[in-house]
């Protein structure tokens, strides 16, 4: 039977995605955003579907959406440029939204899934990262506006669960690509192809040593669709464990757009971790999940719409 779903920052690159997917299952999706990293355009193809509305909203301000089944939490900044442009905003949407998304679950028994970040684990001393680890964040470093804000929200959702019983999940989000990935807000991917594909120096910060693990946006959605159906309430790690430095990840983007761009190095910035790859045996174990797509075909993948953003 078809569901209805609340999407929160469904106009960004991960909220459209999901929206498109929950849509193509047959259930009604109301998609709410309030437009501040994300665009409209993400969600222009389904101006005429019957089963999609919107409403450009600060998820901050209390709203009553009328009965949903599920509430997808999405909405907060989520590339470093961007959520350190947008400190407080980031603060706020992790605290009081996250409360206000669990108050609608709580008001209309819904499920209810918060898209959390592997920054929770901050610059990791355990390697791989198990949801059991419990992190190694700085909390008044410039990134703690979003690391802090997340652990936040995975607090106050637990919370929510232990307390008003409400069915909650919390999915632990590692590095993800894919078409609709913002081309300007600053990420390694999108940076590093609209660099490839100008012609400009793909800018490398610090070394280009420190790693990170990207997994292919259809592969992420899987994922959280998954454990949204699950009954698992602690952290789940949805992510490729593929581990990449970003040196690699510049030369796999220059093979794959066929680019002669050259690196240029410039400053790491503070508190940039030095390493990322989840340890994904609960989400295989709990969901039988796994990525199946690759970086290189993952990168073949995304080209066509980075191109038509030059
Ligand atoms: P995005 O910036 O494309 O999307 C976020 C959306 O939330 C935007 O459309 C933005 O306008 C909206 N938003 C922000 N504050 C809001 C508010 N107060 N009220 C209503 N809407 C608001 O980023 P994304 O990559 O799609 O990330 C989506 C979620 O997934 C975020 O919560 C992010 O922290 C999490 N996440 C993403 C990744 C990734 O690699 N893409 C990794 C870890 C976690
Ligand atoms: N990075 C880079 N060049 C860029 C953008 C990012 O070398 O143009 C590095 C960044 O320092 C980090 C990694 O790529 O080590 C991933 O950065 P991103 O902002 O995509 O996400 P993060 O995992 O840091 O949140």
């Amino acid at each position: 039977m078809p569901k209805s779903a609340l999407v929160t920052g469904a106009a960004g690159f991960l909220g459209s995605h999901l929206t498109d997917r929950l849509l193509g299952e047959g259930n009604f999706v109301l998609g709410v955003d309030n437009l501040s990293t994300g665009g409209s355009a993400n969600l222009a193809h389904l101006a005429n579907d019957s089963r999609f509305s919107f409403e450009e909203r600060d998820i901050c301000t209390a709203f009553d959406p009328g009965r949903v089944d599920t509430v997808f939490n999405l909405a907060s900044p989520a590339s470093p440029p961007e959520y350190l442009r947008l400190g407080i905003e980031t603060l706020r949407v992790g605290s009081v939204g996250v409360e206000n998304t669990l108050q609608i679950a709580a008001k209309y028994g819904a499920g209810y899934l918060q898209a959390s970040t592997s920054e929770c684990y901050g610059d990791p001393l355990e390697h791989p990262q198990p949801e059991t680890y419990w992190g190694n964040v700085n909390p008044v470093g410039p990134r703690s506006v979003y690391d802090e804000a997340k652990r936040f929200g995975e607090a106050m959702v637990m919370a929510y669960h232990r307390s008003r019983a409400v069915d909650t999940r919390i999915a632990r989000i590692f590095n993800t690509y894919g078409p609709r990935l913002h081309p300007g807000d600053g990420r390694v991917i999108s940076n590093f192809i609209m660099q490839a594909l100008r012609g400009e120096p793909l800018t490398i910060y610090g070394d280009g040593s420190q790693t990170r693990s990207f997994c292919y946006v259809d592969d992420l959605i899987e994922g959280i669709v998954l454990l949204s159906r699950s009954e698992e309430h602690l952290p789940v790690n949805l992510g490729n464990p593929e581990e990449f430095t970003i040196l690699d990840c510049a030369k796999a983007v220059l093979e794959v757009t066929g680019s002669e761009s050259q690196l240029s190095y410039i400053d790491l910035p503070v508190d940039d971790p030095t390493r990322r790859r989840p340890d994904i045996a609960k989400a295989r174990a709990l969901l039988a999940w796994e990525p199946r797509v690759g970086l290189m075909e993952g990168l073949r993948k995304s080209l066509q719409f980075f191109r038509s953003k030059l």
